[in-house]
């Protein structure tokens, strides 16, 4: 509606407006006047470069493409670091943000900068953190609402697992494994950066298998483990998950149970499905035979990615089951025989023969297995023990932890006595020392089972987990003790003397342990167990042959990228040469085999 005022209000109006007709127009002045933004803005970007890991799941998350993942000098790919890191493009950016929310190591963040006057448009494509700008230091911007604001759950979902008074007395298996709805929940975590498939020796598609479990197709996670990896129950048991300690979330939350998301793949696809899955039903046959001395993970996985190339292969194994330390040294309670054998009897459904108790050297020379198989692949571990050979070493009841373990497998008769020392502070130490603490336990009723090392407990090789579930089962464990003598009273051994070790290398990095001899102890036993490491035996291999064989650093037979040795049909791998873990072992039979091939057949195949 119109009325008399306004309509003259309406007359003047333009007149009044002339008043401005000098002033600068507020958008020419602005740009170019300092105006701090509000402490919330969301200007530009900032990145701490050197908590970056280079994940890239911020260019991932930008729906722009904003974000492009650069290498930078000074910044090289490492474990756990791509040493890539986020160049920003403010032709595409948004500001939406997201990149700041999802940053996995909290690197990323917003400065409240927003005025950036330049006349060369490819300025405004820069590293933050790198390429230096004014806003460097500029505190205030655009940070992660409080109050627990996640895009993702920082905690793992928790792993069933028998309690102590539940599983003291048995071999059966602790880790339950995961439910579908706790297996989804867990894969959902991921923020498929791929960090992690860099780290793993086999560089497994993690992300990739992840992924399958959210889109609940099983039978696809199942083909991706088995691209790289043909012993995934195993694995997914007791694999030494390097690529859990290089996972993005560890850095600010706890790393994604890629452990426990492989065996649920595994454990979800029946046996009888696997060959129709891995479409392993024919495979051709390409007229060549390779032979395989041991039947661990280096062997296995040799023998399956051959004998999926259409190879004929036998194994010899010197033990009369396969698998190598994964049985005989693997305590039942961490890696159940059926799981093992759901892995193993698939390679064997291939069409790979195995030679049980045939030892190679002895049984059959290593000249004649050359002659007689057009490549051979020796993966034959680390089965020596070693000794202390402090006084008193060489009676009976000093066992060798790896001798007691193959034993236990056997299911031979071992020597349990009721007061037990173990004299190590590895992985294996802890096995032997959690068996024969359940062996006590069925026989006596009671644990008496002392485990020392010459470590102090932090630095202490076996894994956390080892230390304290051995403790939660009765072991007593004394770390940072050097052996000095088996005391022996009327020829039954009494206990074991120590002395406080103060350090174990010197100055140049050499094991030279330094101790205190004033402070001595006495450990009480009627046996002890010596688990202080292994060698290896390569007196299979003839005279003739090691002539031949180039050798490396710490007596180890030198190999190239292919794991083929200085005699051209001789290839090796797993601890021989690598590790001491199954996934080396997986890996270096999987090079193997590529490089058999390439022996037998050049670059065509
Ligand atoms: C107690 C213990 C616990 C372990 N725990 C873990 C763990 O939790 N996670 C992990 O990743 N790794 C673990 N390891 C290490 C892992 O088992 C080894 O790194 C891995 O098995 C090595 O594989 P490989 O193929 O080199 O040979 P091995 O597994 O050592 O197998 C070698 C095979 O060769 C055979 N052989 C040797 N010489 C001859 C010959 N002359 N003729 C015929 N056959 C022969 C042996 O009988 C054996 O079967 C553990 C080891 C031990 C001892
Ligand atoms: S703020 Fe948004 S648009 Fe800009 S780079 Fe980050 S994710 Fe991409
Ligand atoms: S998400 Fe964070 S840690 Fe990962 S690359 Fe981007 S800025 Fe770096």
């Amino acid at each position: 509606m119109n009325d008399g005022m306004s309509s003259i209000k309406d007359i003047l109006s333009p007149f009044t407006a002339w008043k401005n007709l000098f002033k600068e127009p507020v958008t020419i002045k602005d740009p170019l006047r300092e105006r701090p933004g509000a402490p919330r803005y969301r200007g530009f970007h900032k990145n701490d470069v050197n908590a970056c890991i280079g994940c890239g799941t911020c260019e991932s998350i930008c729906e722009n493409e904003a974000i492009d993942m650069v290498p930078v000098e000074g910044f090289n790919p490492k474990d756990g670091d791509s040493g890539l890191r986020p160049s920003i493009d403010y032709g595409r950016c948004c500001w939406c943000a997201l990149c700041v929310d999802v940053c996995t190591t909290g690197s990323l963040t917003l400065s409240n900068e927003y005025t950036w006057v330049d006349t060369d448009s490819d300025n405004f494509r820069f590293i933050p953190g790198i390429d230096r700008k004014s806003w460097e230091n500029n505190e205030p911007g655009w940070k992660k609402p409080g109050n627990g604001y996640e895009l993702y759950d920082l905690e793992r979902v928790k792993m069933e697992h028998l309690g102590p008074e539940q599983r003291d007395e048995s071999f059966i298996e602790i880790i339950q494994g995961f439910s579908k709805e706790q297996a989804e929940k867990e894969a959902d975590r991921c923020v498929e950066c791929g960090i992690c498939t860099a780290t793993c020796p086999a560089h497994m598609g993690i992300p990739e298998y992840i992924k399958a479990i959210r889109n609940n197709d099983l039978e696809e996670g199942l083909r991706i483990l088995y691209e790289t990896n043909p012993l995934p129950e195993i694995c997914g048991r007791i694999c030494t998950h390097k690529c859990e300690s290089v996972c993005s979330l560890n850095h600010r939350g706890e790393p994604i149970s890629i452990r426990w998301l492989k065996r649920y793949i595994a454990d979800q696809n029946p046996a009888e499905k696997y060959k129709e899955i891995l479409e392993t039903d024919t495979v051709n046959k390409n007229g060549k035979k390779v032979a395989i001395i041991g039947s661990g993970p280096s062997g296995l996985s040799a023998a399956y990615y051959l004998s999926k190339m259409g190879y004929e292969v036998e194994i010899f194994e010197k033990l009369p089951q396969a698998g190598g330390m994964m049985r005989f040294g693997i305590p039942e309670y961490r890696l159940p025989y059926d799981q093992l054998d759901k892995d193993i009897n698939y390679i064997l459904s291939l069409g790979v023969k195995i030679h049980y108790n045939i030892t190679v050297g002895k049984d059959i020379t290593l000249d004649k297995m050359g002659k007689e198989f057009d490549a051979v692949f020796a993966g034959t571990g680390l089965h020596l023990g070693r000794s202390t050979r402090v006084e008193g070493a060489d009676h009976p009841h000093v066992y060798q932890a790896i001798e007691l373990l193959r034993k236990i497998t056997l299911e031979e008769e071992i020597h349990v006595a009721e007061k037990i020392v173990v004299i190590g502070g590895g992985n294996v130490a802890m096995d032997i020392t959690r068996s024969l603490a359940r062996l006590q336990k069925q026989k006596y009723g009671k644990v008496q089972v002392i485990a020392t090392s010459l470590e102090v407990e932090e630095q202490m090789p076996a894994d956390r987990e080892e230390v304290v579930e051995a403790r939660e089962e009765g072991a007593t464990i004394f770390p940072g003790w050097a052996p000095q003598r088996i005391e022996i009273r009327d020829g039954k051994i009494t206990g074991l003397h120590v002395v406080q070790c103060l350090s174990l290398f010197d100055a140049e990095g050499k094991f030279n342990p330094q101790c205190n001899l004033d402070n001595a102890r006495f450990f009480e036993g009627d046996m002890v167990v010596e688990s202080i490491g292994q060698g290896m035996d390569l007196s299979y291999i003839s005279e003739d042959i090691k002539e031949d064989l180039e050798m490396g650093p710490r007596g180890r037979i030198k190999v190239n990228d292919y794991f083929q040795t200085s005699v051209p049909w001789l290839f090796m791998g797993g601890d021989t040469i690598q590790g001491p873990d199954v996934i080396h072992g997986i890996a270096n039979g999987h090079k193997a085999a590529l490089g058999i091939d390439k022996y037998l057949f050049g670059d065509k195949n």
